[in-house]
């Protein structure tokens, strides 16, 4: 049977998410963020981090988001990311924040900043809740803003599915299979 073990609790991911939340602050004091999430996954770092940012009383803040097409399948034959909801902001002069889930091989992200570069931002940066091995030792996307580095195992939960669900669980659980 498959197993689920707690990876991080709600309260531990809860203070990662604001300090997060208080780097940012310190970073764009004086200017407005934008914030970007992308979906779905990202939806509930995104929330979190909002409210955690009007709490601390930084609420000079946009909000948008943007779903490319599942894993797997992000991306046209030329490289370009397939973009099934784009943003609706204008983020030409923009600070922009992009708020993923989890960075895995880290090409969706890579593809992303391409993307948004091209709407000439006036920074770029990214925020990612979860990192795994892989996406730090390949590929040259800087997550300068991260929540935790994980080992190379399937998770699922706050906002990470397993095939569509997982989503609503407020913990990060770590999916184990059975060896057959
Ligand atoms: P990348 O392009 O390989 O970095 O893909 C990142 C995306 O893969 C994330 O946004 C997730 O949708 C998905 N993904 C990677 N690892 C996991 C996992 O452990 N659980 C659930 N989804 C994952």
């Amino acid at each position: 049977m498959t197993r689920k073990d707690i990876l991080f609790t709600r309260y531990e991911i809860e203070n990662r998410v604001h300090a997060l939340a208080k780097d940012l602050a310190v970073d764009y004091r004086g200017k407005t963020l934008t914030l970007i999430a992308v979906l779905n996954g990202g939806v509930m770092i995104a929330a979190d981090l909002l409210r955690s940012l009007w709490d601390i009383g930084f609420d000079d803040v946009l909000f948008d988001s943007i779903k490319v097409s599942s894993y797997g399948q992000a991306f046209e034959s030329s490289g370009e990311p397939v973009i099934l909801k784009d943003i609706r902001l204008d983020i030409t002069g923009q600070h922009v924040v992009i708020v993923e889930d989890i960075v895995d091989t880290g090409l969706t992200l890579q593809a992303m900043r391409q993307y948004m570069l091209a709407k000439n931002p006036a920074s770029f940066e990214i925020l990612s809740l979860l990192a795994k091995p892989e996406s730090i030792r390949r590929v040259p996307v800087v997550v300068k803003y991260l929540g935790f580095e994980i080992d190379n195992v399937w998770v699922e939960g706050y906002g990470i599915d397993s095939a569509e669900k997982g989503r609503g669980n407020p913990n990060i659980m770590q999916v184990i299979q059975p060896e057959n």
